[in-house]
């Protein structure tokens, strides 16, 4: 059974002109069909946000922490079903989606947390110089505005709620709009957001096509943009609205070091099974999927065979059955691309060790061993279920070889010596370093976002709080 979804117009439902179909990649069936809002309703929408702003900001700080608060009690009560919705349209495995409807709810746990405690700002004496005798300094934050989230496909619930959340954390308003692929499972959040007492402009869901929304990212009542995607995407954003306050989470080519020391049976178990699943977990369509590793020579010969036996050892099907590892990508044309690419390597002289073949939408898990340099896989994001593993020579080698990359959202480092842990977080240029399990490991607390081509600023609740503010002083003097 299919229906109409409506997009949410400064917190009420509308429905447009156009509709288009969002269909299940496993099964081509048809999960939904979404309405898209009109130039006039879109403007509606901006000119809401607009208005209610200022009201918005001064919302008491415990409202809004008890919509939040809602948010996360509704979305916990509703896990099953959302979590079979996001399986539907995204295709992901049905374990995978019920874990990211519960890391939804933490992040709106966290929102309500941070709410109540933001903003207390701080003193700070300025007579520690002759011209600022008799005067305090207090700092506040303050909003920037109107953010426009802009999320991807591969976790349509939770990156949302990343924009979501932290907005009425500090009471900005917010207009997000989903990915294409995906848009159900983050128009569920505006049913939720309906329930709540959340000013009615203050909110917005639409579902905008990809070739309207440079007027939206032109528009200057939307100074902040926070978009999570691809790079190409992420930055022709930015170029084109050099003025505004951009954050990016962008892509990565995500690698896990395993060190000389991670030598026994049980280290190397345990690393050939995380790098499996992790590799593989939505299909490789994760930013911070394995898609490389690099082992020390010490270990490496006992290592690649583990995981060649653990990447096999995942189950690849229908993503509704409870026992699938491994759904099919977005759509077949992303399955194609991958297997494009692994064929580009293995004519150029990698070896295929598992995998490499497609069936429709699916590509099975893949593993490659010597894969030369210049091939693509060798450089860009492959966001499929593809592994390639490397062999260095000492910890320096291994963490230059992670440096090798135009990416840097975050790393695995498997070791036990606490010494090059300290070592591997000053040396690798990346977000976020992991030290005893895979770059995928995210609490949605922690600070999130690349270095270099991964992207500019960063997510985690408070840290898009920060981001969605700014800092003003206020200075008493004659005291
Ligand atoms: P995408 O760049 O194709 O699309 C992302 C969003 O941008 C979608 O909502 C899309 O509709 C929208 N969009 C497309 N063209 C636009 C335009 N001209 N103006 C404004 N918006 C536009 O990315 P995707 O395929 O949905 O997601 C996969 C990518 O996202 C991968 O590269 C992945 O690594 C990255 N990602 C990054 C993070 C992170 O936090 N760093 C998390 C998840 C995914």
């Amino acid at each position: 059974m299919t229906s109409t979804h409506a997009f949410w117009l400064a917190g009420r439902q509308a429905t447009g002109e156009e509709s288009f179909d969002v269909t299940n990649s496993w099964d081509g069936r048809l999960v939904g069909t979404v309405s898209v809002p009109t130039e006039a309703q879109v403007e509606e929408a901006v000119a809401a946000a607009h208005a209610v702003r200022e009201e918005f900001a001064a919302t008491p700080a415990h409202v809004r922490a008890a919509a939040l608060d809602h948010m996360a009690r509704r979305l916990a009560e509703r896990t099953e079903e959302i979590a079979q919705l996001i399986s539907a349209e995204n295709g992901k495995p049905i374990k995978w989606a019920r874990g990211e409807v519960g890391r939804a709810v933490s992040v709106f746990r966290f929102a309500s947390e941070e709410a109540r405690r933001f903003n207390s700002g701080e003193a700070q004496r300025l007579d520690t110089d002759a011209g600022g005798t008799g005067r305090l300094g207090l700092t506040r934050r303050f909003p920037r505005g109107t953010v426009l989230g802009i999320a991807p496909f591969n976790f349509p619930l939770n990156l949302s709620a990343h924009k979501v959340a932290p907005a009425i954390a500090v009471g900005v308003p917010i207009i997000l709009k989903p990915a294409p692929a995906t848009p159900i499972s983050s128009l569920v959040l505006g049913e939720l957001l309906a329930e709540t007492d959340l000013p009615a402009g203050s909110w917005s869901v639409l579902t905008v096509p990809n070739d309207r929304m440079p007027a939206l990212v032109q528009d200057e009542r939307l100074p902040v943009i926070s978009f999570t995607g691809s790079a190409p995407v992420g930055y022709a954003i930015m170029d084109s609205a050099p003025r505004k306050h951009c954050t990016l989470e962008l892509g990565g080519n995500g690698a896990a070091v395993v060190l000389g020391d991670y030598a026994s049976d049980e280290d190397l178990d345990w690393a050939a099974t995380r790098i499996a699943t992790f590799s593989n977990y939505q299909g490789g369509q994760s930013c911070i999927s394995v898609q490389r590793v690099i082992a020390d020579a010490a270990v490496y010969d006992r290592l690649l065979p583990r995981i060649v036996a653990a990447v096999e050892a995942q189950v690849t099907g229908d993503p509704s059955d409870p026992a699938t590892d491994v759904g099919p990508l977005v759509d077949e044309a992303a399955a194609r691309r991958v297997e494009s690419w692994v064929d580009e390597a293995v004519a150029a002289g990698a070896q295929l060790l598992a995998g490499g073949k497609r069936d429709g939408s699916t590509y099975a898990p893949t593993v490659l061993a010597g894969l030369p340099d210049g091939v693509t896989l060798a450089s860009e994001e492959v966001f499929g279920p593809v592994l390639s593993v490397q062999k260095a020579h000492g910890e320096a080698e291994a963490f230059a070889a992670v440096n090798a990359s135009q990416y840097g959202l975050q790393a695995g480092v498997f070791t036990h010596d606490i010494q090059a842990a300290f070592r591997a977080h000053r040396a690798l240029e990346v977000g976020g370093v992991i030290i005893g399990d895979v770059p995928s490991y995210r609490a949605d607390q922690m600070p999130y976002g690349g270095a270099k081509q991964s992207g500019v600023g960063r997510e985690g609740v408070r840290y898009a709080m920060d981001d969605y503010t700014y800092e003003r002083v206020l200075v008493l003097t004659g005291l």
